[in-house]
């Protein structure tokens, strides 16, 4: 239990909401374990930012200063866990909800800030593409067979043959992702590639609808297991596992959320050691018109040295936790 009173104060609300989650007792300390994190750890080697965007007619119920920027359709506020602010956002976010049956904010995002020597000493990391584009493969004339997907969650369709873009859409960075989750790599990416010799992931041919690709397709060889320590759900405040006829943890395993608001956390295989590149067996996301669940890719420290010292674009990299 925290001394001080607001430190108590948070504390107890936190605790509140998690009395009103009604949780199994082990959902319940994994859940608890996140939210108070930071708290309890003195030597907190990472640093969380939450960016809120919230509805400009909403701001002025913040009773705290902010430092909320505006920026013409949302204020975007940025604070961390432990501030007034994010107790009662979470607050008047509910209250919102249940009066109006509005959001009080339209968009959350964490980021975390790690120091040089955090990132220098990890053995696994999170890798994210910064860049997300459209139009998709289906729309282009990629082939999927949907027998294979799960008819719950919609996770797992496969591939067939090439993947087709649109030439004048693809970004200018050496690694991007459709809004399905296809992921493309630049040719600079392909040649610092096979200056070394990675393993766990295979680079296929990129079909355009005019003229010759110099892109590829990165795809992950190696598969690992999240484990229950990884935390999913629809933002900070709301872990539900479903909303609106939507199934956002499917029963049978293939999807743990619709979104990572964790650290990820995989268990230990051979596997991490023996690749560079992986991806996670269980997915994050929904089937929503071209949308699909999506894995979590994961990369040796060697890749992350490989796209550091080729100064590649588009990469961020989040530290992933071995269990
Ligand atoms: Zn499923």
């Amino acid at each position: 239990m925290p001394e001080d009173s607001n430190q108590t104060h948070l504390y107890t609300y936190k605790c509140s909401l998690l009395f009103c989650l009604n949780l199994p007792n082990v959902e319940l300390y994994r859940i608890k374990t996140f939210l108070f994190s930071g708290e309890h750890n003195e030597n907190l080697r990472m640093k969380e930012v939450i960016e809120f965007r919230i509805k400009k007619k909403y701001i002025h119920l913040l009773s705290q200063p902010h430092n909320g920027r505006d920026n013409g359709m949302v204020y975007v506020v940025k604070l961390t866990k432990d501030e007034p602010n994010f107790e009662q956002i979470r607050l008047l976010d509910k209250q919102i909800r249940e009066r109006d049956n509005e959001f009080f904010f339209l968009y959350s995002n964490i980021e975390r800030k790690y120091s040089k020597n955090e990132f220098e000493t990890a053995s696994l990391f999170q890798m994210k593409i910064k860049t997300m584009f459209e139009p998709a493969g289906e729309e282009c004339g990629t082939l999927y067979d949907e027998t294979t997907s799960c008819e719950i969650c919609g996770a797992n369709r496969k591939q067939i043959g090439l993947l087709k873009l649109k030439k004048s859409t693809i970004p200018k960075k050496d690694i991007a992702v459709t809004i399905a989750g296809e992921i493309i790599v630049s040719e600079i990416f392909k040649k610092a590639l096979e200056k070394r010799n990675l393993k766990g992931l295979e680079l296929l041919p990129v079909e355009f609808d005019k003229g010759t690709s110099d892109y590829s397709q990165l795809v992950a060889t190696s598969e690992i297991e999240l484990s229950q320590s990884t935390i999913a759900g629809i933002n900070l405040f709301d872990l539900s596992v479903s909303s609106e006829g939507e199934i956002y943890k499917c029963p049978k395993g293939h999807t743990i959320g619709l979104n990572l608001l964790s650290e990820a956390y995989v268990i230990n295989s051979p596997s991490i050691n023996e690749s560079d590149f992986l991806v996670s067996k269980q997915k994050i996301g929904v089937k929503r018109g071209l949308l699909r669940p999506e894995p979590i890719y994961f990369c040796s420290q060697t890749f992350r040295k490989m796209v550091v010292d080729e100064k590649l674009s588009g990469f961020e990299f989040e530290i992933a936790n071995i269990e």
